[in-house]
């Protein structure tokens, strides 16, 4: 789904694996495995649990020859694209060309123009796409000196370096990132960059923390890009549970309605006028959907104010009142008790499911 209000800048596409990044495909959320890469069975674990979280690509750490073996026996084992991530060492890239989807690497420091032009042969050969990843905490040394410190300027620098390499080389398969922990060099750093380039952008805030406060650093650094249409794969940095990561950037795609996956549940805060416990109803319902894909809007509101007008918005709703009251394609449809409230919701959120994709079987055909 996209029926943002926002309109995207129609990037150049490249593929990672079998999916689009770029041009008119939809924005891809990725995340990365904070496994020992090493350890294919854990590795291979997390790319699953993020896979079913909805993960459209995963990366994965390649620090050393050891993990670069194991790289390709997790890449057997797994559906989900793979980006190998490659720093300081070129000589990794080449090992792991022919099994990974994507080759990130960091202009600060993969080192010289020979090394690099290594890389592209190797992505040539395999005909895999290069991420140029931009970080302002490992800025090459001398912007680092030019710059002071780092600015959006020395990002974009760096960025236009490696970019001048690839352009020598004939190779345009790559996206670029430029990401700092630092929301306004990051979102300065993107608009610069967009107005001199047409590739995709992949878009982060990096090192950006903890669950909660990394979730709201990178909603605003991210939602600010993305409202200005900037922007092809997201990837949201939290020192948490890297699921948490494909959830967080789910999230933030889903409130721009730039794409649509699972249930969205629209509540009310709740008050001293609930007439149900708002709050536990809702989280019960968010854990019993947690693993539907497909979309579909439940409204839960605790009492007449705002109730009505959500739920009939809603594909489900629920009014709380003296007798709480359930709607059901905008229709009021009946009375619910309490204590049967989750259960119920549920039972007619599958049932809704069911009829959609019945409906959609037959306009398919
Ligand atoms: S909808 Fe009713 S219960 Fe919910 S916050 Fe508003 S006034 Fe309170």
């Amino acid at each position: 789904m996209n029926n943002s209000w926002i309109e995207r800048k129609k990037t150049n596409h490249i593929f990672v694996g079998d999916v689009g990044v770029g041009g008119d495909h939809p924005i891809s959320i990725q995340s990365m495995t904070n496994t020992n890469t090493a350890d294919v069975k854990a590795t291979v674990n997390q790319i699953e649990q993020l896979h079913a979280a909805g993960a459209d690509i995963v990366r994965v750490s390649v620090p050393d020859s050891d993990c670069a073996k194991a790289f390709k026996k997790i890449k057997q084992s797994v559906s989900l694209p793979l980006v190998a991530d490659i720093h300081f060492d070129y000589k990794i890239a080449l090992l792991v060309a022919d099994s990974a989807d994507c080759l990130r690497i960091n202009p600060g420091n993969i080192g010289k123009e020979n090394k690099v032009k290594e890389i592209i042969q190797a992505a040539n050969d395999n005909n895999i796409p290069i991420r140029i990843g931009v970080n302002a905490g490992s800025l090459e040394k001398d912007l680092q000196k030019k710059y002071g410190e780092p600015n959006s300027d020395a990002l974009v620098e760096s960025a236009l370096r490696h970019v001048d390499i690839l352009n020598r080389h004939d190779f345009s398969n790559f996206k670029l990132s430029l990401k700092a922990s630092n929301i306004q060099m990051t979102v300065e750093s993107y608009r610069k960059i967009s107005k001199l380039l047409d590739q995709p952008l992949h878009l982060g805030i990096t090192e950006s923390g903890s669950y909660r406060a990394g979730s709201v650093k990178s909603s605003i650094g991210l939602g600010m890009l993305l409202s200005e249409g900037i922007g092809d794969t997201v990837r949201v940095s939290l020192a948490s549970d890297p699921v948490d990561e494909i959830k967080v950037g789910w999230d933030i795609l889903k409130s721009l309605n730039l794409r649509s996956r699972g249930i969205r549940i629209v509540a009310c805060p709740s008050c001293s006028r609930q007439n149900f416990n708002v709050i536990e109803v809702v989280n019960e319902l968010e854990t019993r959907f947690e693993g539907i894909a497909e979309d579909l809007e439940v409204a839960i509101i605790g009492c007449y104010v705002n109730g009505p007008g959500e739920s009939k918005a809603a594909d489900v709703g629920l009014t709380g009142g003296p007798s709480n009251l359930l709607y059901v394609d905008g229709s009021p449809s009946k009375k619910i008790s309490n204590e049967k409230l989750v259960d119920t919701i549920e039972e007619q959120v599958r049932e809704q499911l069911q009829k959609k994709s019945a409906v959609d079987i037959i306009v398919k055909g």
